[in-house]
């Protein structure tokens, strides 16, 4: 059984819902089981500030799914909910990163593993620790230690 974290983030077409959504899509796949996720948090955009503000969670699970198969099952609900109905293709409304598979280290053309930026994420960080503070991080810290050393001033718990 593979233990995994991922972080969901939207800031088109409703977040809040867009999340709601991709949690509800992924408790219904029969490959996931044991699904906990975190507070909701609102952060500014990253870059271009002329963008709505963010939503982002942090969610955990088991599953039997290897990491590509993993990565499909995530894209099929991203795509799924960014889906703009008076449209063909809409602007994508909503982010699944895979965080951690294990404590596995991928290097694939399709999958990264430990996701690169997560260390530096607050909008990672602190949903991270609302799940499990107590968790080892790749750079030996743990996450609420880490949570320390990053700024998450921005991060309003919705
Ligand atoms: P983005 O939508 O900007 O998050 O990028 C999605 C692309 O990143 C996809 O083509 C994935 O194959 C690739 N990717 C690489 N590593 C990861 C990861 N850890 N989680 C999700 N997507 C990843």
């Amino acid at each position: 059984m593979n233990k995994i974290y991922i972080g969901l983030g939207s800031n088109l077409n409703n977040p809040i819902q867009q999340l709601e959504n991709a949690l509800a899509a992924l408790s219904a796949l029969p490959e996931i089981t044991d699904l906990i996720y975190s507070n909701f948090y609102s952060s500014k955009p990253v870059g271009p500030q002329d963008q709505p503000d963010f939503v982002n969670a942090v969610a955990s699970f088991s599953t039997l799914l290897d990491p590509i198969p993993l990565l499909d099952a995530l894209q099929n609900i991203e795509q799924e909910h960014n889906r703009i109905r008076e449209r063909h293709w809409g602007p994508r409304t909503l982010d699944l990163d895979i965080l951690l598979i294990n404590n596995d280290t991928l290097s694939l053309p399709r999958l990264t593993v430990p996701h690169p930026y997560m260390l530096e994420r607050g909008f990672v960080i602190k949903p991270l620790a609302d799940i499990t503070p107590g968790m080892l991080l790749p750079n030996g810290k743990t996450v609420e230690e880490h949570l320390h050393c990053i700024n998450t001033t921005d991060l309003v718990c919705l």
